[in-house]
């Protein structure tokens, strides 16, 4: 299949998940997660028209972003998690940061950046030890922290779920922090993958973060 047909798979998908809860597309951010795929890969995608992409590793990014940066309207959103020793980088490569998660990152973040820079908080929701992101208790600190600030632009709340092949089992996680978003008033929701990207815009997802539906499986050469 090209990414084409990939594309307009995913998006007849997506039609059927926002009929289902009166949802309008322009809600919906659909970033085309391109870890692992060349640049040529990101190229083609601009060409059809996709305009923001999620990139997991500042450092393999670094490496595609000379082959890339010519593309105009495209915005690029750091997904995976963030060391602090390669926030400056990450400032300068990425337009959004999607994985802060610590009071140490929002203020490297803020130092780095040249002018503003939209973030968002990675929230962990599972007890699993691997997972990056805040706890929910901390998200006030946190919140604070990047509003007293002013280049960082709090866009909204991130997590990834313990992955599960049934979409349902992920539905509590995706609850949870519509929830918190609700409560510390924080709109952006970025949820949702290829198999489950449905189950999170029923649940309020603003952004759903889609690389093997648009792509085909990634492999590590
Ligand atoms: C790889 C990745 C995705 C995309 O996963 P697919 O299942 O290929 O759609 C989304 N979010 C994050 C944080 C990822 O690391």
């Amino acid at each position: 299949m090209t990414i084409a047909e990939r594309w307009d798979a995913v998006e007849t998908r997506l039609a059927k998940a926002l009929q289902k809860t009166g949802r309008r597309r322009e809600e919906i951010t659909l970033l085309a997660v391109t870890k692992v795929f060349p640049a040529e890969v990101i190229r083609e995608a601009y060409e059809l028209g996709l305009r923001e992409f999620g990139e997991n590793y500042v450092q393999e990014f670094e490496t595609k972003h000379p082959a890339v940066s010519d593309l105009g309207e495209a915005q690029f959103h750091l997904i995976g998690h963030l060391q602090s020793n390669k926030s400056r980088r990450a400032a300068e490569l990425f337009h959004v940061v999607q994985t802060v998660d610590s009071p140490k990152l929002v203020r490297r973040l803020e130092e780095a950046a040249a002018s503003t820079l939209d973030v968002m908080i990675e929230v962990k929701l599972s007890e699993e030890d691997a997972k990056a992101g805040c706890a929910p208790a901390d998200l006030p600190e946190l919140i604070d922290a990047i509003a007293s600030l002013p280049k960082l632009r709090l866009k909204g709340l991130m997590t990834m779920p313990p992955w599960n092949e049934d979409a349902e089992t992920t539905r509590p996680y995706f609850r949870r922090l519509r929830e918190l978003g609700e409560r510390h008033g924080v709109k952006g929701l970025s949820m949702g993958m290829s198999h489950d990207f449905e189950v999170a815009v029923e649940e309020g997802s603003t952004c759903i973060r889609v690389g093997t539906a648009l792509f085909g499986r990634r492999v590590r050469k």
